[in-house]
């Protein structure tokens, strides 16, 4: 029995979705003209789709799993469980305005038009203000809206904002930050609950090697109680002796988050020669 997931045919998030597989140890051959690939090693069969259709196929059940935006995820309000955020993809949904306009709150919008892909997300956030505006559908380049007297804002998403810019518009309200999940149907069979399950651990490994680094450096004997107190690793660190008499090696794990702030530390603590290195999986 195979675990059917659902992924962008093209588009932003393609390629990330079949990286992450393929960083799980899953061969899939990206897309091409095929509405569907099988893996060679593992028991997965992926289906190539737009991403606005992926949540209505997750809760039918026609794939068992989906890889979506957020953005997409909320506008669609389809009944799926999120199992897992998966840090790629990352946007906002925002209303941008003319430059010239002056915006100080969603009061502005009251009775102006509006031209979005995300009508619900959009009318959400209006209710929310109490504010009354029109909400003009449209299906893209809706940057271009405000142009050509369409509308008089856009809610649209966003990661950099030079499509804003570009098109005479700036970024004054932020109404979702979003990235890719991966998202499940609700009830599965217990054969594919186990495959999700042995899919979700691979993720999570990969997750976390990205997150972290491994640390190599050298050190006086001496200085070893302080740097032990600044790195936690896995278990304890791994310690080797040099052939310089009195100095060791030590090995560790340090997470991306408080990296900097902890190199500095050990510097000042006496380590040397520090080595960090990828790491490309990692198994709790
Ligand atoms: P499809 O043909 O599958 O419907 P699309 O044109 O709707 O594709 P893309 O533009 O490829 O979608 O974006 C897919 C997803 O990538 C978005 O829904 C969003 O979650 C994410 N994304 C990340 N950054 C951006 C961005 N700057 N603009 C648009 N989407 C972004
Ligand atoms: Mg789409």
């Amino acid at each position: 029995m195979n675990l059917k997931l659902a992924i962008q045919k093209s588009g932003r998030l393609h390629e990330d979705s079949i990286k992450l597989l393929n960083d799980c140890g899953i061969a899939v051959k990206s897309g091409g003209n095929h509405l569907r690939a099988v893996a060679e090693n593992f028991p997965l069969e992926v289906y190539f789709l737009r991403d606005d259709d992926i949540p209505q196929y997750v809760e039918d059940g026609v794939a068992h799993l989906g890889i979506v935006g957020e953005n997409v995820l909320y506008e669609k309000g389809k009944h799926v469980e999120i199992i897992e955020a998966l840090g790629f993809g990352k946007c906002r949904l925002s209303i941008a305005v003319k430059k010239t306009d002056a915006y100080n709150s969603s009061d502005f919008l009251q009775g102006k038009r509006i031209a979005t892909s995300y009508p619900v997300l959009t009318q959400k956030f209006l209710d929310k203000n109490q504010v009354t505006a029109e909400i003009h559908e449209i299906s893209g380049s809706v940057e271009l809206a405000p142009g050509i007297g369409l509308a008089d804002a856009v809610c649209d998403l966003v990661s950099s904002g030079s499509t804003l810019f570009m098109n005479g518009l700036q970024e004054v309200q932020t109404i979702l930050k979003s990235q890719a999940v991966l998202v499940r149907q609700l009830e599965l069979d217990p054969e594919l609950e186990k495959i999700v399950s042995q899919l979700l651990f691979r993720i999570r490994s990969v997750k976390k090697a990205k997150n972290n680094k491994y640390i190599l450096l050298n050190a006086p004997n001496e200085s070893l109680p302080k740097i032990f107190e600044l790195l936690p690793g896995m278990k304890s660190p791994t310690v080797l002796p040099l052939a310089d008499e009195g100095w060791s090696s030590v090995h560790s794990v340090l997470n991306e988050d408080e990296f900097w702030e902890k190199i500095e530390a050990l510097k000042n603590a006496g380590a040397q020669g520090i080595l960090v290195v990828p790491i490309e999986k990692m198994i709790m």
